[in-house]
C-alpha cells in the first residue's frame, strides 16, 4: 500500500489553499516528509508543478489519485511546525497558503535554478553515477524525468554522501568546497614510513611529523598546511601518493563572519534592574510559559546583556533561541556581540548575506547544527526545533511588518510560535509600540522596566533649538548657530559627533521661486528627488531620471532653487562651515555595497572621522564611547506625514538617536532643531519620558478611534484606468459594508496620498473596528473577488494592521 500525501501546489489562488492528495511511488515514499518539496501533475493537462507536502494521509481516499512525480530534495526545507504555521498565517493575512510557504524559505531555492549532481569521488565513481543517470541528468537534473528506481537510488546516494545536489543559477548558490587532508600516519606505520625517507629529505620528515600530530578524524585544510605550516605543494602531493594522507573535497559552509576576528566574551554581572528582567524571563523559560514579556529599558540600559544571558539559559535547558533585530540594526556590531558569546552555534539571516550564504545558514539550522538564530524579519520563520525563547529587540520597529503579501507582523508570528513551543517571547524596547505597551495595561503581557543606564550614567541632556528663531543666524538653512557652536566645541576636544538628517517622508525637490512650479515625475504624481552623485533628478517610485533643470520649465525663470535637503547637500554645507572636520556620510547610497555599513562604522570607531552624518539608519544600535554630541538637523519632517503613527515614530526616532550620546564616561548632549518646539512628541522626547508620551498618545488615539483601541484593515485598489480603480473600490465597499455593524468606521474609498504611482491609480479603504465577527468573512470575500479582478488588470490587496498609510 503506497503512502498518500496532501500537497499544497505552487499556484497562488484560493482554490489551492486546500491541499490535493497524491500518491507516492513505493520507491520514493520514504524520502517524502512533511515539508518536502515535490513535483506533482496539476490540472487537466497534468502540468508538472512544484508543491509542498503538508501532511500524510492515512485514511482511505476514494477515486483515482495522481502520482507524485518526484521529490525535489531528500532534506525538507521546512518542518511540521512551520507547515502548520503557514495555515494560520494565510488566514491571518488574507493571503494564499503557498505564498506563505514560499515566504518562509530562503530565496535561492525558490527561483528556477539549474541543479546538478556533484560526485564525491572518494565514495563513488563517476561511471557508476553516469550509468544510473546519464550525462544530461548529471549536469542538469530534472528529477521529474527520472524513473522512481533512479530517484530512489539517487536519494540513497545523497544520504550516504556519495553525491549531492547543487544549485547553479549563480556561483554564490553553490556549496563551497575546499581541499581537506586526512592524515593516515599512525603509531604503527610511523616507524616504517620514516625509515623509507632519505635522511636528507628534510621537508618530508617535517611533513610526516606534522601529519602524525593531527587528529586523523578531524583532518586539516590544505590551505592551512600550505600557508601556516609552510609545507610545499609538491611535498604534500607526494605524501598523498605515498599513502601518508588522503585528500578529499569537503563542503565548507560559507561563513558570513570570515575574516572578522572573533573575540569571545563572557557574561557581565547583571545590575539589580537587569537581574529583575532576567529573573522574569528565566522563570518563564523554566515554567514553559508563553505569555509575552515586555522589557521597557532606556537606551543603554543593557537589554542586550539580558537577552544574551536569557539565550544562555535556554541553551542550557537544551533548547534553541531566536533573536530578531531590525534589519537596520543588524549591524556587525550586534552580530559580533552574539557571536562572541555563542560562537559557531549561531546562524545569521539577513539581507546583507549573499543567497549562497543564506542557503548555507538555512541548512545549518534545519540540520540542527545551530542553537541560536539572529536575523531580521523573515528569520522569524527559521526552522529551529525545540524553541526555548524568542526575543524581539526594538520591538516597536516598523520593519517587522512585511509590506507585501503575506503582510505578516513578525511579532504576531513570534507570539504564535512561542505559544506552540511553550516558550517565552521577550519584547524589548526603549520606546515600545503602543500596541505592546497597552497590552501590559490589559494584563496580556508581563512587564519589567529598566530605568537606569547600565553604566549608571544619566541619560544625555536634550536641548531644543527653535528654528523659527534661529533662521538666518546660522550659515544656511540646516545649521543654526547653536548647532555649529556645539559641533565646534566637540572637535576642539577631539570628541565625536553624530548628526542625523531625518529623511522620513522627505525629498529634496526643486521649486521655482518665481512661479512656484515643482518638478514632478511625468509617470507618478510625486516630486523628483535630486541626486548629486549622478547629477540627475530621480523618481523614487518608478525610477524615472532626468537632468537637473537650470531654468523653470513653466516660466523660464532661472530662480529655481532646491528645497529640502539630502545628506550629500548637508555634507557639502558642513565642509563649507567647518572645513577641517572629517565627515563620514552614511545613507542608502553609501551603504549599498556589501560590507560598506561595517567599514564606515569601523572607520568612525577608529576616529578616522569626527562626524558621522547619516539618515535614520544611524539612530539605532551604535555604541561609540567618544560620541558626546548628537545633533538632529530636522526633527519635524515625520510629523507632517498623513500617518496615524507620525507622532509615535517621531518620538521613537528622537529617543533612539539621543541614546547614541554619552554612552561611556563622557557626558552626552543632544541638540534637536525643530520648527515645532511645542509639539508634544518633541517636548516629551526632550524629557525622554516614554510613559508620559504613552499616556498622552493613548488619549489621542482613543479620541481618534485609532489603534490600539481599534483594529485597522486597509484595502488598496489600483488600476491603470482610474474609473476602473474607483469602480472596483466601491464594489469592495459594498461587500464589506453590509457585513459590519455601525460601530465600525469605514473611511474611503479615497485616493492615496500619492495616488498615481507607476502609471497606476490607487484608491484605499480603511476600516477601523473593535469587534466585528462578520468582517473576517467579508475580507475573505474581497480576496476571492480580487482573484477575478486580477485577470482584468485590477490589483486589490488587503493589509491587516497596516503600518504605513502612504
Ligand atoms: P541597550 O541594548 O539597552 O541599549 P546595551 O545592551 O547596548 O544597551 O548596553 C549598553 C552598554 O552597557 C554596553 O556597552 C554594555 O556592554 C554595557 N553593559 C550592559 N550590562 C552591563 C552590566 N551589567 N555591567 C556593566 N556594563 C554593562
Ligand atoms: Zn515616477
Ligand atoms: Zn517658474
Amino acid at each position: 500500500m503506497s503512502k498518500k500525501f496532501n500537497v499544497i501546489v505552487n499556484v497562488p489562488a484560493l482554490q489551492t489553499n486546500t491541499p490535493f492528495t497524491y500518491i507516492a511511488d513505493d520507491a520514493v515514499e520514504d524520502d517524502i516528509k512533511i515539508g518536502s518539496r515535490v513535483i506533482v501533475p496539476f490540472g487537466k493537462a497534468e502540468r508538472p508543478i512544484q508543491g509542498f507536502v503538508v501532511e500524510e494521509v492515512t485514511q482511505k481516499v476514494t477515486g483515482d489519485l495522481k502520482k507524485i512525480i518526484s521529490v525535489l530534495e531528500p532534506e525538507p526545507l521546512l518542518n511540521e511546525e512551520l507547515i502548520s504555521l503557514s495555515n494560520w498565517l494565510a488566514d491571518k493575512t488574507y493571503s494564499y497558503r503557498v505564498s506563505c510557504l514560499n515566504a518562509m524559505i530562503p530565496n535561492l531555492v525558490k527561483v528556477n535554478t539549474r541543479r546538478f549532481v556533484k560526485i564525491n569521488s572518494e565514495k563513488i565513481t563517476q561511471t557508476q553515477v553516469l550509468e544510473l543517470l546519464g550525462e544530461q541528468q548529471v549536469t542538469d537534473l530534472k528529477v521529474s524525468d527520472l524513473t522512481f528506481a533512479q530517484q530512489r537510488q539517487l536519494n540513497h546516494w545523497i544520504k550516504e554522501n556519495k553525491v549531492s545536489l547543487e544549485y547553479a543559477t549563480e556561483n554564490s548558490a553553490r556549496k563551497k568546497m575546499i581541499n581537506w587532508i586526512w592524515p593516515l600516519i599512525t603509531d604503527e606505520n610511523y616507524g616504517v614510513e620514516v625509515d623509507k625517507i632519505r635522511k636528507n629529505a628534510t621537508k618530508q620528515l617535517e611533513l610526516i611529523e606534522i601529519l602524525k600530530n593531527i587528529d586523523p578524524d578531524e583532518g586539516i585544510s590544505q590551505t592551512t598546511l600550505l600557508n601556516e605550516y609552510h609545507v610545499g605543494r609538491s611535498t604534500l602531493n607526494s605524501a598523498v601518493k605515498n599513502g601518508w594522507a588522503k585528500r578529499s573535497e569537503i563542503e565548507r559552509y560559507r561563513d558570513p563572519f570570515e575574516g572578522s576576528d572573533l573575540k569571545s566574551d563572557t557574561s557581565l554581572q547583571l545590575n539589580e534592574e537587569q537581574q529583575q528582567a532576567y529573573d522574569l524571563v528565566v522563570r518563564a523559560i523554566e515554567q514553559h510559559q508563553s505569555k509575552p514579556i515586555l522589557i521597557e529599558g532606556v537606551t543603554g540600559s543593557g537589554k542586550t546583556e539580558v537577552y544574551l544571558q536569557s539565550i544562555s539559559k535556554a541553551i542550557g535547558e537544551g533548547k534553541s533561541a531566536l533573536l530578531l533585530v531590525p534589519e537596520i540594526s543588524l549591524t556587525p556590531l550586534m552580530v559580533k556581540r552574539v557571536r562572541a558569546r555563542f560562537g559557531r552555534q549561531v546562524a545569521v539571516l539577513h539581507s546583507g548575506l549573499s543567497d549562497g550564504e543564506k542557503f548555507d545558514e538555512w541548512r545549518r539550522i534545519i540540520r540542527n547544527e545551530v542553537k541560536v538564530v539572529v536575523g531580521a524579519r523573515s528569520a522569524v520563520f527559521a526552522p529551529l526545533q525545540n524553541l526555548g525563547i524568542i526575543i524581539i529587540d526594538e520591538e516597536h520597529s516598523e520593519t517587522y511588518k512585511q509590506t507585501d503579501a503575506p503582510r505578516y507582523h513578525a511579532r504576531d508570528v513570534a507570539i504564535y510560535r512561542a505559544k506552540n513551543a511553550n516558550c517565552p517571547v521577550v519584547l524589548g524596547s526603549a520606546t515600545p509600540s503602543l500596541e505592546s505597551r497597552s497590552r501590559v495595561e490589559r494584563g496580556r503581557y508581563d512587564f519589567v522596566q529598566i530605568k537606569r543606564r547600565a553604566n549608571q550614567k544619566d541619560l544625555p541632556e536634550i536641548k531644543i533649538v527653535d528654528m523659527r528663531e534661529h533662521l538666518g543666524d546660522g550659515f544656511n538653512e540646516n545649521f543654526s548657530a547653536p548647532m555649529v557652536e556645539e559641533i565646534q566645541k566637540r572637535l576642539l576636544k577631539k570628541e565625536q559627533v553624530v548628526l542625523m538628517l531625518n529623511r522620513r517622508g522627505f525629498s529634496s525637490f526643486v521649486m521655482c521661486r518665481s512661479c512656484g512650479f515643482v518638478l514632478k515625475c511625468p509617470n507618478c504624481d510625486v516630486s523628483l528627488t535630486m541626486h548629486m552623485d549622478t547629477h540627475s533628478m530621480r523618481c523614487h517610485y518608478c525610477g524615472h531620471e532626468e537632468p537637473i533643470p537650470k531654468s523653470c520649465r513653466n516660466c523660464g525663470s532661472t530662480k529655481i532653487r532646491f528645497f529640502g535637503t539630502g545628506t550629500e547637500k548637508v555634507e557639502q554645507q558642513l565642509a563649507e562651515i567647518i572645513p577641517e572636520a572629517r565627515v563620514i556620510r552614511m545613507d542608502v547610497d553609501t551603504t549599498r555595497r556589501k560590507g560598506a555599513h561595517e567599514r564606515l562604522l569601523a572607520k568612525f570607531g577608529n576616529h578616522d572621522a569626527d562626524i558621522l552624518l547619516g539618515t535614520q539608519m544611524i539612530a539605532k544600535g551604535l555604541d561609540f564611547p567618544d560620541v558626546t554630541l548628537v545633533g538632529v538637523l530636522n526633527a519635524d519632517t515625520a510629523l507632517e506625514l498623513p500617518d496615524l503613527r507620525a507622532s509615535e515614530r517621531t518620538f521613537q526616532l528622537l529617543t533612539q538617536v539621543a541614546g547614541r550620546a554619552g554612552r561611556a564616561d563622557k557626558k552626552g548632549e543632544v541638540l534637536i532643531q525643530t520648527f515645532n518646539p511645542d509639539h508634544y512628541a518633541i517636548k516629551l522626547a526632550q524629557k525622554q519620558d516614554y510613559e508620559d508620551f504613552f499616556r498622552k498618545e493613548m488619549y489621542l488615539r482613543h479620541l481618534g478611534k485609532y489603534p490600539p483601541y481599534y483594529f485597522t484593515a486597509l484595502i488598496s485598489i489600483s488600476d491603470r484606468d482610474e474609473k476602473e480603480a474607483l469602480k472596483s473600490a466601491y464594489e469592495m465597499l459594498n461587500i464589506i459594508q453590509p457585513k459590519v455593524s455601525s460601530n465600525a468606521v469605514i473611511l474611503g474609498p479615497t485616493a492615496k496620498s500619492i495616488s498615481k504611482i507607476k502609471q497606476k491609480y490607487y484608491y484605499q479603504i480603511l476600516i477601523k473596528y473593535q469587534k466585528e465577527p462578520g468582517l473576517h468573512n467579508a475580507l475573505l470575500e474581497v480576496l476571492e473577488r480580487s482573484q477575478e479582478k486580477f485577470r482584468h488588470g485590477t490589483r486589490i490587496s488587503i493589509d491587516p494592521e497596516p503600518q504605513n498609510f502612504l
